[in-house]
């Protein structure tokens, strides 16, 4: 098997969202998919000083680890070429900086701001791009760090592979004499990155499309620097369910983390991030990580943007949900719990659990499912106004239906879910309702929540005594 090392780099300019977290996730795909021979690299790229966002780097760490998406090398855990944060490796970058002087490859940058300005105002009145290397200048100053460092390119045409998007082109005009060191003495992303993806024998580069343009002048950098070249993949962006914008707050373009908050399995995030722009050539939607590894495969990544479907996203959550074995649910529910199920009796809890599982979409939809298993709610005949088949009876006729209903539970003496089901179909037959109004008004009137679990399993965990108690309370209502 061939040794693959890829790395996630990202900039510590804020929270980590969507589409960089696919990014990661595919890179670690990738390497644990080579087994012993795949590492995977977490480096911190944070030498735009400008745009850092205080407390971001630890955010990363947290939200690839709630992910279980977990870095072999890299900060915190260290490796054989850190440290891992760029910040902390100038003088390798001056060094290779150095070199490319030495070989005539990178000069320093002579002129002014206003100068630069005055060029590139002249190419826009001659209606022609601006090119820094149209002016590169004879005679440059030596390099003593003031001055930005430029490469000096050699502009070509180039046609390369791309790992996603398949063959590329470009022509001269995609190359320019970029900076590679700022006049602050930091590297630029474009020559630092290519410096230590070498250095840590970076095999496969996965990032995101907005770098595809810059691409033809890594591909001259690494000319200039006579290195190979890692394989490169781009993947496209990730837009909202539209099609038609990038991902925006409003469209789940939020904190990783706050999925998780909100009751998201990490199992079904990785899932959904997998399946964003990528499937395995089959109709198979639902993942486990396990499956993931074993198929991932970068020619399979759409090369088109994916859209980001909130509502998909959701079901795969209730999907993996109702994977998980009642241990480990009762584990992940902890903090979902309403106040009132906390001193509840640990074995009745975990009944309620089990009748909840299949219905929850999220972790959070807990209390809301359960929360009359542990408390007296509170009566709302709006549930029964809203309802469409039952607000077509008067509410006299409602009430005789509860009354019939609470005489036949009321003499029932075998409280198991099997024989309440038989007692209510026999009323069903005996009244001559349809289920959907019958078996609604006494889940409405025993639970008054939205949405509960099968009716008869309810009213079996329930316990006779409460729902005795709960449909006296509605018959005698005077709503
Ligand atoms: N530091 C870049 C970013 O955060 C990473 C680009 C790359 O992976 O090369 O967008």
């Amino acid at each position: 098997m061939t040794t693959i090392r890829t790395r996630f780099a990202p900039s510590p300019t804020g929270f980590m969202h969507v589409g960089a977290a696919r990014t990661a996730l595919f890179a670690w795909l990738l390497a644990r998919q080579a087994g012993n021979n795949g590492t995977f690299i977490l480096r911190i790229e944070d030498t735009d000083k400008q745009r850092e966002v205080e407390g971001s780097i630890a955010h990363i760490g947290d939200s690839l680890q709630w992910l279980g998406v977990q870095w072999d090398e890299g900060i915190a855990v260290g490796g054989p070429h850190q440290p891992y944060i760029q910040s902390e490796r100038l003088e390798i970058y001056k060094e290779w900086a150095q070199r490319l002087v030495d070989a005539g490859r990178a000069y320093a940058d002579p002129y002014s701001p206003q100068e630069l300005d005055a060029f590139r105002e002249k190419a826009k009145a001659e209606k022609r791009p601006f090119l820094y290397r149209d002016h590169r200048p004879e005679q440059p100053p030596a390099w003593d760090g003031s001055q930005p460092l430029r490469f000096k390119s050699n502009p070509q045409n180039y046609t390369w592979h791309d790992a996603v998007m398949g063959e590329l082109s470009s022509g001269e005009e995609a190359i320019d004499d970029f900076i590679i060191i700022k006049s602050d003495g930091y590297p630029t992303y474009n020559f630092c990155h290519i410096v230590d993806d070498a250095i840590m024998e970076v095999t496969h580069v996965l990032r995101s499309q907005e770098f595809l343009s810059s691409t033809p002048k890594f591909l001259n950098l690494y000319d200039a620097l006579k290195l190979k070249r890692p394989v490169l993949a781009t993947l496209p962006f990730v837009m909202a369910i539209d099609g038609k914008k990038k991902l925006g707050k409003r469209d789940g373009a939020k904190d990783i983390l706050d999925y998780g908050k909100e009751g998201y399995l990490p199992e079904a995030m990785v899932n959904f991030l997998a399946t964003l722009g990528w499937n395995d050539g089959t109709e198979q939607e639902v993942f486990t990580t396990d499956e993931l590894i074993k198929t991932f495969s970068l020619d399979r990544v759409q090369k088109s943007p994916a859209r980001f479907d909130e509502q998909r996203f959701l079901w795969l959550n209730g999907q993996h949900i109702r994977a998980l074995s009642l241990e480990e649910l009762s584990k992940r529910v902890e903090p979902f719990w309403p106040e009132s199920a906390r001193s509840a009796d640990p074995e009745y809890r975990l009944k309620v659990l089990s009748l909840a599982q299949d219905r929850l979409k999220t972790l959070a939809d807990l209390p809301a499912l359960t929360q009359y298993f542990f408390e007296e709610p509170a009566i709302d005949w709006s549930l029964v106004d809203g309802n469409k088949q039952l607000k077509k009876l008067s509410p006299a006729q409602q009430k005789e239906l509860l009354q019939a209903a609470l005489d036949v539970l009321a003499s029932q003496t075998d409280w198991s879910a099997a024989s309440i089901q038989e007692t209510l179909n026999q009323l069903l037959e005996k009244t001559g309702q349809k289920p959907g109004i019958l078996f609604s008004l006494v889940r409405i009137a025993t639970t008054w929540a939205p949405f509960s679990p099968a009716l008869d399993e309810t009213l079996a965990i329930l316990g006779k005594e409460t729902v005795q108690n709960r449909l006296t309370q509605a018959v005698s209502d005077p709503r």
